[in-house]
């Protein structure tokens, strides 16, 4: 008789660790063994959170807000949050349609666990953010990936949409400005694809985490605006982590229509409660000290600007890269596919030989891409490219 426990649980089993973050973690490692790496696989803002943020979070602190708070956040906040919708897009909310969560990542979840169950379909658009795939699985729900390549931007049209929905599809997971392909569409373009959704009764979890790092003068589209009747399906994600370089603080955002928001709101009081209360004073004071933190955004966004046009025009110098200026994020989605090899071999390689760390698109769902987070120095990302065009130059074509 075997002394060997039984097998973990179905969920322990199915669910893939982080690409991304496994990436990163190889290259922090060999920096940390002292070599000389550029690291382009970083998924969060190379800034400091704002000063002004911080001391809101202290001073609350000191002032003994440590105790549990609402499970959905401080009134305050959500105050803030239905303030800030108002002021930015004009939409209409009540405090009660608000979740905070311990970060956008656990709102993302929660939309899905409030409006799937076992055996639904999910469509989610691929290149997709590595998460969105494992958190529908997790509700033991099935993913079904329809890939948008270059060709097309990197954006669905609505016949691919409508030719992935089967009687079992449920929901459709958005995400414009795109992570990983920084790929922003249009109004119009959503609202092709919206209606589709509507058509078949569909629910729209929309993460617009990236919603204030748009480049070009483009335009974030709140997807609830719509119509009364997608606003009525929707579930919008939102958060700190990206915009203020919270990533570290987990404060993300969900605005739902009430039934679903109540339901949100149950499924966390169970899972987690609320965010770290005193946290939730430094998120207040993003959203109400504003004109401290939109000098803060500005200061952020014209370094990303500057080093996104710089990498794009850089790639596109390598013979047999070639890559689209995203409008959204900070990231850049190369095509490696004239080199013949597998994107995963391809960065393994290029961290082995030139200690340049990417992330391979097939994390994505779309083989023969890199991502390369531009959330990082000048310095390194002239280095970095620089050791990629030694390295493709040394591959056949
Ligand atoms: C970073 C990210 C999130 C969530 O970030 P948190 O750190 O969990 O707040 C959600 N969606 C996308 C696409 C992201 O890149």
């Amino acid at each position: 008789m075997s002394n060997s426990p039984a097998p973990l649980s179905t969920w322990a089993r199915n669910v893939s660790p982080s690409p991304t973050l496994a990436v990163d973690a190889k290259a922090k490692a060999l920096q940390a063994a002292g070599e000389d790496v550029c690291g382009f696989a970083a998924g969060e803002p190379d800034f400091d959170t704002p000063e002004h943020i911080k001391e809101a979070c202290i001073a609350a602190l000191k002032a003994g807000k440590t105790k549990y708070a609402p499970t959905p956040g401080i009134e305050p906040l959500r105050q803030a949050i239905v303030d800030r919708y108002l002021a930015e897009y004009g939409l209409k909310a009540a405090p009660s349609q608000v979740i905070v969560s311990p970060g956008g990542k656990f709102n993302c979840y929660l939309g899905v666990l409030a409006t799937c169950s076992p055996g639904d379909e999910v469509i989610v658009p691929a290149p997709y953010w590595v998460s969105y795939p494992e958190m529908v699985k997790l509700a033991g729900a099935v993913p079904k990936f329809v890939l948008a390549d270059d060709r097309t931007g990197f954006r669905l049209t609505p016949e691919m949409v409508e030719a992935a929905i089967t009687p079992r599809t449920r929901l459709l997971i958005l995400n414009s400005p795109s992570n990983p392909t920084g790929a922003v569409y249009s109004r119009s373009e959503l609202e092709a694809i919206v209606a589709v959704a509507l058509k078949h009764n569909l629910y729209i979890l929309s993460d617009e985490m990236y919603e204030h790092l748009v480049y070009d003068g483009a335009k974030p589209t709140c997807i609830a605006t719509f119509s009364k009747e997608v606003e009525a399906r929707t579930i919008t994600v939102a958060g700190f982590s990206k915009t203020y370089a919270m990533t570290g603080w987990r404060i993300g955002t969900t605005l739902a229509p009430a039934p679903i928001a109540k339901a949100i709101s149950e499924l966390q009081s169970q899972m987690s409660s609320n965010v770290t209360t005193f946290a939730q004073f430094g998120a207040l004071a993003a959203l109400k000290e504003k004109e401290k933190t939109s000098a803060a955004l500005k200061v952020m966004m014209t370094a990303f600007d500057r080093r996104r046009k710089m990498l794009h025009a850089e790639l596109n110098k390598i013979p047999g890269v070639t890559c689209l200026l995203a409008e959204g994020a900070f990231y850049l989605f190369p095509n490696i596919t004239s080199f013949g090899l597998k994107d995963l071999d391809f960065c393994n390689r290029l961290l082995d030989t030139e200690k340049v760390a990417a992330v391979p698109g097939s994390a994505f769902g779309a083989e023969g891409y890199l991502r390369l987070s531009y959330a990082t120095s000048d310095e390194i990302i002239k280095k970095g490219v620089e050791r990629l065009a030694r390295f493709c130059a040394t591959l056949k074509k």
